[in-house]
């Protein structure tokens, strides 16, 4: 029997094993599927929002006895016509991204000279970088280079984006690290 890709992630691996759509009883696949950590799972369908490629993206959610939801799995649509059921490193880690215990949900500092980090509040992180920020840009703000031609650029500070940007994140720091003057800008996300 042939199993075209598009047909295998459709109906999953169980199915794509004993599947009747493809002239197979599907009986033991489904228990097989009802078993799985997604069985009984409410299903939706969504985008990945990390680049413009526009990826289709399922997510598998239960409501817990508390009644919250609780996100099970994230994976690729199989009936998109873009992604056909597969997804780039970033996207198949949308899942961690949204409920991985690893993530740091509070700011840390390290003050100049300690050895560790501390948990700090947002308002104090976000008035410590505003004012290292405007430090920085004040005491290495370029109008003119050697040759006497106007630049007004910032070579004080550099700005490093993550893999964990939105397109709109990236646009977002992008025009304010530019409207700040500055020059060196890269990207992490090499995908
Ligand atoms: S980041 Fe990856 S999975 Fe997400 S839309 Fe772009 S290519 Fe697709």
């Amino acid at each position: 029997m042939d199993v075209s890709r598009r047909q295998f992630l459709s109906i999953g691996p169980a199915g794509a094993l004993g599947g009747s759509a493809l002239g197979f009883d599907l009986t033991e696949s489904i228990r097989v599927k009802q078993r799985l950590r997604i069985g009984g799972s409410t299903v939706s369908h969504s985008l990945c929002p990390y680049c413009a490629v526009g990826c289709s993206l399922i997510a598998h959610t239960r409501k817990t006895a508390g009644g919250k939801t609780e996100l099970l799995q994230i994976e690729g649509d199989p009936d998109s016509p873009v992604n056909e059921g597969t997804l780039c490193p970033k996207g198949a880690t949308s899942l961690q991204l949204a409920v991985s215990r690893r993530r740091v949900p509070h700011p840390l500092y390290r003050a100049p000279g300690a050895t560790g980090w501390k948990q700090v509040s947002w308002e104090f992180a976000l008035d410590r970088l505003a004012r290292n920020i405007k430090a920085s840009r004040d005491a290495t703000f370029v109008t003119q280079d050697a040759d006497g031609n106007v630049v007004n650029r910032c070579e004080g500070i550099a700005f490093a984006g993550g893999a964990a940007f939105s397109s709109e994140e990236g646009y977002l720091a992008t025009k304010l690290m530019r409207g700040l003057g500055l020059v060196h800008l890269e990207q992490q996300a090499r995908v």
